[in-house]
């Protein structure tokens, strides 16, 4: 699966953070994703390979909600 993500779009990984929190900033687009945690602000770096397959939805893109929109068979 590939996935069209922009920095700013939000988030929600299979696997949640230990601070407790599933839903991530895109801050960065490259060979590598990077993401912001919205509790902790932490940031990690992922390969887009690891980062697909962690993906679970896409909250937000663009500043438009779409929380309804699941990608992915699970
Ligand atoms: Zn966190």
């Amino acid at each position: 699966m590939t996935v069209d993500i922009k920095i700013g779009d939000i988030v929600r990984l299979r696997k949640k953070h230990p601070c407790g929190s599933y839903e991530w900033e895109v801050v960065r687009v490259g060979a590598d994703i990077g993401l912001k945690c919205l509790k902790c602000q932490r940031r990690v770096l992922l390969g887009r390979a690891v980062f697909a397959r962690r993906l679970k939805s896409v909250v937000s893109q663009g500043g438009q909600d779409f929380s309804l929109r699941e990608s992915g068979a699970g």
